[in-house]
């Protein structure tokens, strides 16, 4: 739990399947490890009959209880149910979620013996929860501000669901940055001084569930980001896959038994295919072996580097596509690249390595930042930019995609073209189509496509009504404005009556109302309650565990129970069998239950001294 103060803003990476914090202290980046010592946590919450568990204590316990361990929290939120990428990963969750309100994708899952229906945002949040309290406990103060890091290809709905997810997790968002910008700005803080003039930069960052490759420009600490482009959906649990669909079909075919249909077993390979795969980057061969996997049989099979990368070569193949596209976004040639930069902790993977290698005629690759924390390196360097304790770097981020509204025929008309540095307002006049119209229907939408229907709809509203005109003469002003989180806002106001009326886009895509963000933020206290709750149950009886056994082991050592008489001994030991007796049957007893249980052992007065208590 945090002391005293408020501590300095912080830079947490949430990523789809890990999530990193970080804070600027003594002059440099530190990133955090968590109460298990690691510096990086998994961005999976699961819920149990007694608990609810963050981080590694819930992937640890996934295989047995799949249906309630919730990952890829990342690929849900801000998307609507009926998402083509949403029904796809539908398919290889062996959660439930089900289509709610307005299309939006609820978590169903099973908490102490009720079922609760949670938003993507609600899991998010108790990510980022476990990362505040993870920095918290190392700084000893309360966090309240954070940078918090997106996918670059996330849209405004993606953007304002992870926004809300911080509010639900007490958080003050204080910016949203882009995942490469915040490789970028680590990379800056790292050359800076140590190479002169202008220098082009491509971040290459290949994670967990997510691609991104941008362009750059750093000079002098300044950075600007020429283009980006990525697949919001490849990365490391794709190579996983792979790999379980493999031995999958091994098993069947040694064992002729079938594991697909059977979510614990599909689970604990896919947890060993993880492990193996990180093998793979720096061993040529391996074995995967996991005990009882299926119908009480014991897996084991040796896997080679070559047939690892055989089972994903189209995968990693279609990492250049990206690479190129940014490459003519941002009018330059490979050969202008200076510096190619690995970041996310699939780029460890050699193949992806020398793939991209070649593609830049063997160029040596960049690796000098841990590719597992440069996103978050970034983010906490920019809260320490925005605190005030860092002055020297000037950050341009860019609009992911075009940003436009349908004009006659369904075309998309572009107010701000992809990659315009953010924030950003432009303005258009628009018309009527008809004669005696006397409003016009906004629909704005976000792509690169000619036609409306090939772009993502982001919102449509209808513009306040105006006198009946010939067609062509009413003129509506359109205004698109994207701050500096790339949240978008749009307004329609009528000009020809002199009446400066302002529409503001209003939310249709599933996103949270503030009603159910503070339903959600009073949850999450109650969920921390019910945590706390939980800890003192489990430290309680882990006392009188400690305490009955450590004085039935000093018993049991003859030195110290010389001084004890035959009656005093029988009436120790009786007590200390009972309560061990009592705790073998009362394992989820309260934590008073168990206090009580401890006076009443400490209460037989014993001569002797437990060791521990
Ligand atoms: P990130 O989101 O950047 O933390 O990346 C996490 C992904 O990187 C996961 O899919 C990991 O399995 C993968 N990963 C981490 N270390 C390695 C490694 N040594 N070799 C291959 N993949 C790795």
């Amino acid at each position: 739990m945090a002391g005293k103060g408020e501590g300095p803003a912080i830079g947490i990476d949430l990523g789809t399947t890990y999530s990193c914090v970080g804070v600027w202290q003594h002059g440099r980046v530190e990133i955090i490890t968590n109460d298990l010592g690691s510096r990086t946590t998994p961005s999976i919450v699961a819920f149990t009959d007694t608990e609810r568990l963050i981080g590694a204590a819930a992937k640890n316990q996934d295989s047995i209880n799949p249906a309630n361990t919730i990952f890829d929290a990342k690929r849900l939120i801000g998307r609507r149910f009926s998402d083509l990428s949403v029904q796809s990963d539908l398919k290889l969750w062996p959660f439930n979620v089900i289509p709610g309100p307005a299309d939006k994708p609820i978590i169903v899952v099973n908490y102490k013996g009720e079922q609760k229906q949670l938003a993507a945002e609600e899991i998010s949040s108790m990510v980022l929860v476990k990362m505040r309290e993870t920095a918290e406990a190392f700084l000893g103060r309360t966090i309240k501000n954070a940078v918090v890091t997106v996918p670059a290809y996330f849209n405004d709905s993606q953007r304002q669901a992870t926004k809300d997810a911080g509010v639900i997790a007490g958080l003050n968002v204080i910016r949203i940055i882009n995942e490469p910008t915040a490789a970028a700005i680590a990379y800056g803080l790292d050359s800076r001084g140590t190479r002169a003039g202008v220098r082009n930069v491509l971040i290459f960052d290949l994670g967990g569930g997510t691609f991104d490759v941008s362009l750059l420009t750093i000079d002098e600490g300044n950075i600007e980001v020429k283009a980006t482009a990525g697949d919001t959906h490849l990365g490391g649990e794709d190579f996983d896959n792979r790999l379980v669909d493999h031995f999958v079909q091994e098993f069947n075919r040694k064992h002729k038994k079938d594991i697909s249909g059977n979510p614990r077993a599909l689970k604990r390979l896919k947890t060993a295919c993880e492990r193996v795969k990180r093998l793979l980057s720096c061993t040529a061969q391996t074995t995967l072996g996991v005990d009882c996997l299926f119908e009480g049989i014991d897996f084991f099979f040796t896997v080679t580097r070559a047939r690892f990368e055989e089972l994903n070569m189209d995968l990693f193949r279609n990492c250049l596509e990206p690479v190129e596209h940014c490459l003519r976004d941002a009018k330059m040639d490979k050969t202008m690249v200076h510096e190619v930069v690995l970041v996310g902790g699939s780029t460890r993977i050699p193949k992806v390595q020398q793939i991209l290698q070649d593609f830049f005629h063997g160029k040596e690759l960049c690796k000098s930042i841990n590719q597992d924390e440069a996103v978050a390196y970034g983010a906490a360097a920019l809260a320490a930019i925005m605190d005030g304790r860092v002055h020297e770097m000037v950050l341009l981020d860019v609009t992911p995609l075009s940003l436009g509204v349908e004009v006659t025929g369904g075309i998309m008309n572009v107010l701000i073209p992809r990659n315009t540095p953010i924030p950003t307002k432009k303005e258009g006049i628009f018309s009527t189509q008809n004669d005696n119209q006397t409003s016009v229907f906004v629909r704005v939408f976000e792509g690169e496509r000619t036609k409306t229907k090939d772009n993502n709809l982001l919102g449509e509203f209808t513009s306040s009504s105006f006198p009946p005109a010939r067609r062509g003469v009413p003129e509506i002003k359109e205004c698109f404005e994207m701050d500096a989180n790339g949240i978008l806002n749009v307004s329609a106001e009528v000009l020809n009556t002199g009446e400066k009326q302002k529409i503001t886009i209003t939310n249709d895509k599933g996103r949270l109302s503030k009603d159910e963000i503070e339903r959600m933020v009073r949850e999450a206290e109650r969920y921390k309650v019910e945590d706390e709750e939980n800890k003192k149950k489990v430290e309680a009886k882990i006392a009188l565990e400690n305490y009955a056994y450590d004085i039935r082991n000093t018993l049991m050592d003859e030195k110290n129970n010389s001084t004890l008489t035959e009656v005093d001994k029988k009436k120790i030991q009786d007590a200390v069998v009972n309560t061990i007796y009592w705790l073998d049957r009362n394992q989820l007893a309260e934590a008073q239950d168990f206090e009580e249980k401890m006076k009443e052992l400490k209460s037989v007065r014993s001569p002797i001294t437990a060791n521990v208590y």
